[in-house]
């Protein structure tokens, strides 16, 4: 039988936040492998499928790379649809090309189905254009977290002129603050730090660059989180969607 995975984003929690692609994939699937992050409540869309929970979020109980990959193979050698199901987007921090590859090395057909990055839901949410004309001329996606403790360019960041927006940033706004501050970023720049960005528990904490730990302490912010740093993040929420409860 041919052997087929899905790699399909689920996007930032609000279940209708799927594509239909993403729906069209669960309806199919016969085993779904699902991380924390994403909303079980999308697991409707797929009844009778095995659900394998495979989620590794930093910090807690972790179920290998290594071991995930050798599970899709595995399922999908014996003819099962399989989804791998992510939060967000799954080439967005979340190592879906790195899955793409394995599956592919392995004689095994690949479909990739984008979702909504955390990132854009979040701002969006909280009414924060993240290009705006005049403004913003870019977008910068980065993660606070590298697994072989590289760092950034902070510096070429603090001076590019374009909005940043940082996952998996929340236990790391002491070193952030201080690389934007050393490169060069005005110590008064708007910063958002937006928890649970979509779903109904979302909280948004506006601040500043040279604010923003001791603001997210009195918040407890906690992850999942994203910051947006730059002059958009000033926006108000005129623009906000309304989180569907
Ligand atoms: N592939 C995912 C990102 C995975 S990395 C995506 O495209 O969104 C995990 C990080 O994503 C978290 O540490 C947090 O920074 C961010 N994140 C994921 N879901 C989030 C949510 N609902 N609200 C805020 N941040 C979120």
């Amino acid at each position: 039988m041919s052997a087929k995975v899905w790699l399909v984003g689920a996007g930032p929690g609000d279940p209708e936040l799927l594509t239909l692609k993403a729906v069209k994939a669960l309806n199919q699937a016969q085993v779904v492998m699902i991380d924390d992050l994403v909303n079980p409540a999308v697991l409707e869309h797929c009844p009778g499928a095995r659900v394998v929970p495979v989620g590794k979020r930093g910090g807690c109980r972790s179920t290998p790379q290594a071991f995930i990959h050798r599970l899709m193979l595995r399922y999908a050698r014996q003819g099962k649809c399989v989804v791998r199901l992510k939060g967000g987007d799954p080439c967005i921090f979340g190592r879906g090309s790195e899955e793409l590859d394995w599956l592919q090395a392995h004689g095994v057909e690949v479909e990739m189905v984008n979702g909504i990055t955390a990132g854009l839901a979040g701002a969006t949410h909280c009414g924060i254009p993240l290009t705006l004309r005049g403004v913003a001329r870019g977008v910068t996606l980065v993660t606070a977290h590298t697994q072989d403790d590289s760092t950034l360019n902070w510096s070429a960041l603090a001076q590019g002129g374009t909005t940043l927006v940082v996952y998996m940033g929340v236990a790391k706004l002491p070193e952030i603050r201080e690389s934007l501050l050393a490169g060069g970023m005005p110590a008064d720049m708007p910063v958002a730090m937006i928890e649970n960005a979509s779903l109904p528990q979302q909280r948004d904490c506006r601040s500043t660059l040279a604010a923003m730990q001791r603001d997210a302490m009195a918040f407890e912010l906690k992850s999942p989180a994203i910051l947006v740093i730059g002059e958009v993040a000033a926006a108000q929420q005129a623009l906000a969607l309304a989180v569907s409860a």
